[in-house]
């Protein structure tokens, strides 16, 4: 019997955003490609009998309660007698996913530890009333997604050209995902991304075309907040990104480099200008 199971959690990151509608309860309707990154967060889960749900945050002061999505996740799943040992990489309310990832980890995680039997698309229902971006974190990879985030088609692998990375650089700059969307309601973006290009992109493995393509509407909001993140961008291009990007509703901004030499100019310019210290190199995840 398996008492133990050890997941790694993915972030991901934004190819594309891009805000297509509101639905009549609020949401919003997007169009997003997706992509998820080998950084992650290590998620550990044992069966201890008698213990109930019992979740320990390392390198990390998050709740450790229902306010956190992965003891949320536990319970959905009406798991009783687990202990979830979440060690933190994925740096917090950044726009990588890094509580849905955590929440996606434990569901899978959970579901094999305990031998529960559910199929990936039941995991990704249960997953969805917890975030919108839970389903994509279960399945991970290269996506596709429309709705509230949940419709999801797979997409070929983004890969990168030998010697290529992607460069994240998070500021430290507070970004609340709610308060962006409705922003975006006053903002009315005039520039949308080219999602149907982007996907011929990836199908094509046109890893110039990609980086051509990247586009988030989100930035129209956020970086007038946060000028710094425009900064970041401006800094990654003179450097030689081959594109660089908000994810998510920022503030991280994620740059691709067709060479290490040229990401790590960037990354040493950016910490030299003391943007941020949280800095570091990736490349894209497949599944
Ligand atoms: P997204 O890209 O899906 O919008 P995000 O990367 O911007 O997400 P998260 O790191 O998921 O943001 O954190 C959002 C908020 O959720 C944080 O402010 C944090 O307090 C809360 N939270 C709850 N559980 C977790 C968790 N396990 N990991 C990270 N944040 C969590």
């Amino acid at each position: 019997m398996i008492r133990e199971v050890v997941r790694h959690a993915n972030a991901k990151i934004n190819l594309t955003l891009d805000v297509t509608g509101k639905r009549p309860d609020g949401y919003h309707l997007v169009e997003m490609v997706m992509q998820s990154v080998e950084l992650g967060d290590t998620v550990r889960i044992q069966k201890t009998p008698g213990t109930g749900i019992c979740l320990k945050m390392k390198g990390c002061d998050l709740p450790e309660d229902q306010d956190n999505i992965a003891y949320r996740a536990a319970q959905a799943l009406k798991i009783a007698d687990v202990t979830i040992e979440i060690e933190k990489h994925i740096p917090i309310a950044a726009g990588m996913a890094g509580g849905s990832t955590d929440a996606a980890a434990v569901l899978l995680g959970c579901n094999e530890l305990f031998e529960l039997g559910y199929s990936s698309e039941e995991l990704c229902d249960l997953g969805l009333k917890l975030g919108a971006d839970v389903p994509f974190c279960i399945l991970g990879g290269t996506m596709l997604a429309e709705g509230i985030g949940e419709k999801l088609t797979k997409l070929p692998p983004f890969t990168l050209p030998d010697g290529a990375v992607i460069l994240l650089a998070r500021p430290e700059a507070p970004v609340s995902t709610r308060e962006v969307y409705q922003k975006l309601d006053a903002v009315c973006p005039k520039d949308h991304p080219d999602t149907a290009g982007m996907v011929q992109a990836l199908r094509e493995g046109d890893y110039t075309g990609v980086a051509a393509r990247l586009q988030n509407v989100l930035e129209e909001v956020t970086i007038p907040m946060h000028p710094v993140i425009g900064r970041i961008k401006e800094i990654m291009k003179q450097c030689g990104a081959d594109g660089a990007l908000m994810s998510g509703s920022g503030p991280t901004v994620f740059g691709l480099f067709s060479s290490e030499e040229a990401a790590r100019a960037a990354l040493t310019r950016i910490r030299e200008e003391h943007l941020t210290d949280t800095v570091l190199l990736t490349r894209p995840a497949g599944r």
